[in-house]
């Protein structure tokens, strides 16, 4: 039967904010499952610690509230060890870039086949609103005594340059393009990162649902608001790179528009390389029956709980001579 957006709702209660941005992502997320039809058995979610750790909670498939931080190492492991998992990751920008900055790094040099989704709203939302990593310099949101001293990450070009595959930037209020983008990432052979611009209007005060809609950024020729977010596709911005010689060229194109901010922020997919092997792809090549055996799929007992685990053999695989 036909899973339906219903299908993976749960009836947990939500305790965000109203008008977070939390919950367009919740149902992007939900909308791009029910549209591909991913068995819910086949699907898990993980998530850090934060306002959006609770996602998982609000979808259903399996799902893991893991460590403040560390949401890619358990993402990546549960990949490796099934591989015929779908994989989704999420996390706050504090979570993500902040404690977390050491495994995003990791997480894109190995390129394993997954998605990693942060909610970035430039505050930590679930401990008052402290400054995160994608705070610009010199905002003073509500929450803070003093303008932020430091300066901010721009994250698709830190997962550019670690080496993730595919990169894109939504927006919470565009739950459509989100979905799509979302499910891009699921299709790419790699690992996908996609950075979600969502208002936080509880501690940020700044970078609020107005301000992305342009309220006050008036274009002095017409007179007219001009919303601060648009959509690469609408400028003809191709970042697909379909053969080894645009790899740079491309490459330093995400650069260049990741990095536009202010009263204008392109949202849609900056980069994407199917080139590079995926993470299970290098280890096939190293352990040839990876796929067909994975560590989860193999038997660890017979019906009498006796083992039946090769050790030799598995110590000969991972041998380093
Ligand atoms: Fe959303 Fe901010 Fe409330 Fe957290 S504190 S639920 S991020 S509005």
């Amino acid at each position: 039967m036909a899973l339906k957006l219903a299908d993976f709702k749960t009836d947990v209660h939500n305790d965000w904010c109203a008008g977070c941005g939390d919950f367009g992502i919740l149902n992007a997320i939900q909308m791009a499952l029910a549209d591909m039809q991913v068995p819910k058995h086949r699907t898990t979610i993980f998530s850090g610690i934060g306002c959006s750790g609770k996602t998982p909670h609000f979808i259903k498939t399996y799902g893991i509230h893991t460590l403040h931080g560390r949401v890619l190492p358990f993402a990546q492991g549960a990949k490796l060890a099934n591989p015929d998992l779908e994989v989704l990751a999420v996390g706050g920008d504090g979570d993500g870039l902040g404690i977390g900055a050491g495994h995003f790094v990791s997480a894109g040099r190995r390129n394993v086949d997954m998605v990693y989704i942060i909610f970035n709203n430039a505050v930590y939302g679930l401990t008052k609103g402290q400054a995160s990593p994608t705070l610009k310099l010199g905002m003073k949101t509500k929450s803070l005594p003093q303008p932020n001293v430091n300066n901010s990450v721009n994250p698709i070009a830190l997962a550019l340059v670690s080496g993730f595959t595919f990169l894109a930037r939504g927006y919470s209020y565009d739950v459509r393009q989100l979905k799509d983008l979302i499910k891009k990432g699921i299709e790419h052979k790699g690992l996908a990162f996609i950075d979600v611009l969502q208002p936080c209007p509880t501690y940020n005060d700044i970078n609020t649902k107005e301000w992305f809609q342009g309220n006050d950024n008036i274009d002095p020729a017409t007179n007219k608001v001009m919303p601060r977010i648009y959509k690469l596709d609408d400028i003809g911005y191709d970042g697909i790179v379909r053969d080894e010689s645009q790899i740079t060229g491309k490459m330093a194109g995400a650069l260049e528009k990741s990095s536009e901010w202010g009263s204008k922020i392109p949202t849609g997919i900056f980069y994407q390389n199917e080139l590079m092997p995926t993470y299970q792809e290098r280890i096939s090549a190293r352990i040839p029956n990876y796929v067909e055996e994975p560590p989860a799929g193999q038997k660890i007992a017979d019906g009498e709980g006796k083992t039946v685990t090769n050790i030799e053999r598995l110590l000969s695989e991972h041998r380093v001579d």
